[in-house]
């Protein structure tokens, strides 16, 4: 019975746990999926998409200025008839300046060389120092103008975006170069809100793989051929391959990435964000799902153990108990005898044992009728309980017999226990219907002998109950 219990709690266990945890991963991975499907297939492009579309607005205007300071008559005629008066160039450019908002405006000599600025002549440019390289290129290409990104302003932190237009005479030939420096603060500030409002990292890489500014996660200046993770998709990203990827970055988290190429600037828009972040309300779900599945699952097993052990519990006292009196049955006292005859043989201490039998009970049957002679075993069984201390065995033994058993006792007191209840019995009045009832008993004692075994204990019980019978009832009788 208890294995059986054991066993059909432990199957609940398995099946409840199973089932909530079957379910719970299931929901936690349904909308993991959505969730890496909504970042892979739209935040993280829509990011792009914003801010490539703000970079190309910010550029509109520099380029326009630009095109319009290499058009200028005024510009190139100065050029033209000798750079003479340098105060009225850097006036020009002094007011190109501050109507546009530029950060820096500027006019290269090709004749020259000389570098002017709104203050005035700044330099010589020179085909040997390396802040000039870009001059000798603009010099050298096909196109109107080129736009140069340099991140190695005195200000680390703004992005400024120079566009070098080439200057041309009235016959096209190269006079030089001219056009002006914005700081994009916009874009900045769009990728700002995005890292931190999105817990979206951006940033730029170059046709190199070095990142650029808005380093993002990644410390600016390093390579992203350098970077963990990012180390085996370089090849392929610098391919100009665009598009999602997904990679294991430092610390095992999983980064989903963006790449989109910017042809303005030949640079690469790295979009990324960490999956875990993302994921960490569904996680916390998942988390919670399963504690309130155990404490549910503890609930659910405790109340079903209870409810098992209180069935139990009632089917086995429902197999000792003697239903009418409540007494134990005859079963229960076979057991519980054995036991007191084992204790009493290891303590060598005296057991009694009193066999009961009501007298001429038949009779109370026959006049009364089957239903009192109920009522009256069952007031009998009160009364000798009463009688008894609360280590003393008491059941009934069968139709109208009891048994007990006295602990600790010797004849004499088992005969003065036997006589207490045979009194009491005597003068018991139970009242049935209009009647009143009265039964005496007859009582056998037996003592317990090294040698007795149940039966010959039991026997000796009985041989004194039969004498007691015969030495006219309503008496007590010890057994040899
Ligand atoms: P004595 O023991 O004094 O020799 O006479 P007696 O009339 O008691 O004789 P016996 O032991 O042979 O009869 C027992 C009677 O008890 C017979 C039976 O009908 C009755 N009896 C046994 N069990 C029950 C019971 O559960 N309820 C009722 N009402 N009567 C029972
Ligand atoms: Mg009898
Ligand atoms: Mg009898």
């Amino acid at each position: 019975m208890a294995l059986g219990r054991r066993q059909l709690v432990s199957m609940l266990t398995i099946l409840l746990c199973l089932g909530f945890m079957v379910t719970a991963v299931a929901n936690y991975m349904a909308a993991r999926n959505l969730i890496r499907q909504s970042i892979v297939d739209s935040e993280l492009p829509l990011t792009s998409d914003n801010i490539y579309s703000e970079i190309q607005k910010d550029l509109v205007r520099p380029i326009f200025i630009s095109s319009m300071m290499a058009g200028d008559t005024f510009l190139r005629d100065w050029m033209l008839n000798g750079e003479k008066d340098v105060s009225k160039i850097s006036r020009y450019l002094g007011e190109v300046k501050q109507r546009y908002g530029a950060h820096t405006s500027f006019l290269v000599s090709d004749q020259s060389r000389n570098y002017y600025q709104a203050d005035g002549l700044l330099k010589q440019v020179s085909p040997e120092s390396d802040r000039d390289v870009w001059y000798y290129r603009v010099r050298d290409m096909k196109t109107a103008y080129e736009i140069n990104v340099d991140p190695d302003m005195a200000n680390m932190d703004a992005l400024t975006i120079f566009v070098n237009y080439r200057v041309l005479d009235y016959k096209e030939r190269f006079l030089g170069a001219t056009g002006v420096g914005l700081s994009v603060d916009s874009v900045r500030s769009l990728i700002n809100e995005y890292q931190q409002r999105y817990r979206r990292m951006i940033y730029f890489v170059d046709q190199k793989g070095q990142l650029i500014l808005f380093a993002g996660p990644h410390p600016a200046g390093s390579n992203i051929r350098k970077i963990e993770g990012l180390d085996k998709l370089a090849d392929t990203i610098l391919a100009g391959k665009e598009g999602a990827y997904e990679y294991q970055a430092k610390g095992n988290t999983t980064q989903l990435l963006n790449v989109r190429y910017i042809p303005e600037l030949h640079w690469y828009l790295f979009v990324e964000k960490q999956e875990d972040e993302a994921l960490g309300g569904i996680r916390r779900t998942l988390y919670l799902n399963l504690l309130i599945s155990v404490a549910v699952t503890g609930l659910v097993l405790l109340l079903v153990s209870i409810a098992i052990k209180r069935y139990q519990e009632r089917i086995e006292a429902m197999a000792l108990t003697d239903k009418l009196t409540g007494l134990a049955n005859r079963q229960a006292l076979d057991m519980m005898v054995l036991r007191d005859m084992a204790e009493h043989r290891r303590t060598d201490m005296g057991l009694a044992i009193l066999l009961l039998d009501l007298d001429s009970f038949k009779n109370i049957n026959d006049k009364y009728g089957h239903l009192a002679g109920d009522a009256v075993l069952r007031q009998v069984g009160a009364v000798i309980r009463s009688q008894l201390r609360d280590s003393d065995l008491l059941g009934r033994w069968g139709g109208e017999e009891f048994l007990l058993t006295l602990k600790r006792t010797d004849l004499q007191a088992a005969t003065t226990v036997a006589e207490k209840i045979r009194e009491a019995i005597e003068q018991t009045r139970v009242p049935y219907g209009s009647e009143t009832l009265s039964v005496t008993v007859s009582i056998g004692i037996a003592l317990l002998r090294a040698t007795d075994t149940q039966d010959s204990l039991l026997n000796r019980a009985d041989h004194a109950l039969y004498a007691a019978k015969r030495a006219g009832r309503n008496c007590v009788k010890s057994g040899e």
